[in-house]
C-alpha cells in the first residue's frame, strides 16, 4: 500500500509539472497573437512627489486579458515573452501606447515605462525607441525607462553605451527593484541614472524589521549625495509613508495612494483618492 501511493504521489508530482510546462506552452504560443488580437492593455499607477503633494508621472504597467484564461499578470507572462523572444514586439507595444495613451488621456503626463535585459540587448533598441516617440510625438524629456540591475552586469559596457545614448535624447533612466540584484553600490556611480526605485521587499519590512530600514536609510542616504530621485514602491500603509517622508525619500508610488488603472479611469479616480489620502496623513501627528 505505502509503495502503491508513493508511486501515485510520484505520479501526481509528475502531471503537476507537465500541467505547468503545458500551460507554459499554451501562454508561448498564445503571446504570438496577444499584440494582434488586442489583448494586451495598460495600467498606470502615479509617483507621488513628497512636500508638494503631486502626481510626478506615471507608470505604465501592462496585462494580458488572455480570451480564456482571464487576465494574466506581467509577472507570468513577461518571462514567457523574454524565452519566446517576443518581448520585443511587446515592448514597443507597451512605450507606443503608454505614450499615445498619455497624451490622449493624461494631459500628456510624464511616464515610465518598464525595459526588460532582452529588449537592451537588440543593437537598434536606442533607434526604436526614438522612433516610436518620434511617430507619436511624445516629448523624451517626458519619458523615463525603468531598468534592473541584470541589464547592468551582463554587458556592462555596451549597458552604459545605450544609457548614455538614451540620455543624450533626454531620456531619463530609473534603476528599478533596487536592492534585489546582485550589482554593487558603485554602479549607482557609475551609470547616469535619474532616479532609483527601492524595492517593495525594503518598503513592506519598513515597519517590522530593523534591516529593512537600515537599508532604505542606507539608499536615501546615497541617493542623496548622488542627486538621484529616490522613489519608493509598494506603499501601503500611513506608517510606511510617515517613515519614508521624515528621511525625506522623494517620491512615493504605492496602493496607499493609488492602484494601477487603466488610463480613462485614471482622471475619474486617483485624483480624488490622492487628495483624500494627503488629507488623512495630514490630520495625524507625525511622529516620523
Ligand atoms: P515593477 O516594475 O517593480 O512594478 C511594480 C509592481 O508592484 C506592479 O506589479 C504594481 O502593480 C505593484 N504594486 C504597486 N504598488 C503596490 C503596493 O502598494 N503593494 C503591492 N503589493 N504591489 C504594488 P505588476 O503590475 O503586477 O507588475 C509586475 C512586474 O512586471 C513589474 O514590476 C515589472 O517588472 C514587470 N512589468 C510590468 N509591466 C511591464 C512592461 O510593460 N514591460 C516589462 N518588461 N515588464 C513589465
Ligand atoms: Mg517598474
Ligand atoms: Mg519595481
Ligand atoms: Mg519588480
Amino acid at each position: 500500500h505505502a509503495k502503491r501511493s508513493g508511486r501515485n504521489n510520484y505520479a501526481g508530482f509528475e502531471s503537476g509539472m507537465d500541467a505547468e510546462l503545458r500551460m507554459r506552452r499554451i501562454l508561448e504560443s498564445d503571446l504570438g497573437n496577444a499584440v494582434a488580437r488586442n489583448e494586451l492593455y495598460l495600467c498606470f499607477q502615479p509617483r507621488i512627489v513628497l512636500g508638494e503633494e503631486r502626481i510626478g508621472s506615471y507608470e505604465a504597467l501592462v496585462r494580458w486579458q488572455h480570451p480564456e484564461r482571464g487576465l494574466i499578470s506581467p509577472a507570468t507572462f513577461i518571462p514567457i515573452a523574454e524565452q519566446a523572444g517576443k518581448i520585443g514586439e511587446i515592448g514597443e507595444w507597451v512605450l507606443r501606447e503608454a505614450c499615445r495613451q498619455s497624451l490622449a488621456l493624461l494631459d500628456g503626463a510624464a511616464i515610465s515605462v518598464n525595459v526588460s535585459a532582452y529588449q537592451l540587448r537588440n543593437r537598434n533598441f536606442v533607434e526604436t525607441t526614438l522612433a516610436i516617440l518620434e511617430e507619436v510625438g511624445f516629448p523624451p524629456t517626458r519619458l523615463e525607462l525603468e531598468l534592473t540591475e541584470s541589464i547592468l552586469i551582463e554587458d556592462r559596457d555596451r549597458a552604459l553605451g545605450v544609457l548614455r545614448a538614451l540620455k543624450r535624447h533626454g531620456i531619463k533612466v530609473a534603476l528599478d527593484d533596487f536592492g534585489t540584484g546582485y550589482s554593487s553600490l558603485s554602479y549607482l556611480r557609475t551609470f547616469p541614472f535619474d532616479s532609483i526605485k527601492i524595492d517593495q521587499s525594503f518598503i513592506r519590512n519598513l515597519s517590522i524589521d530593523e534591516s529593512s530600514l537600515a537599508i532604505a536609510d542606507a539608499v536615501i542616504e546615497l541617493g542623496r549625495a548622488l542627486d538621484l530621485t529616490i522613489v519608493a514602491e509598494g506603499v501601503e500603509t500611513e506608517e510606511q509613508l510617515a517613515i519614508l517622508a521624515g528621511r525625506r525619500c522623494d517620491e512615493i508610488q504605492g496602493y496607499l495612494f493609488a492602484h494601477p488603472l487603466p488610463a480613462s479611469e485614471v482622471m475619474r479616480q486617483i485624483p480624488a483618492s490622492i487628495a483624500a489620502q494627503i488629507a488623512r496623513t495630514r490630520l495625524r501627528p507625525q511622529g516620523g
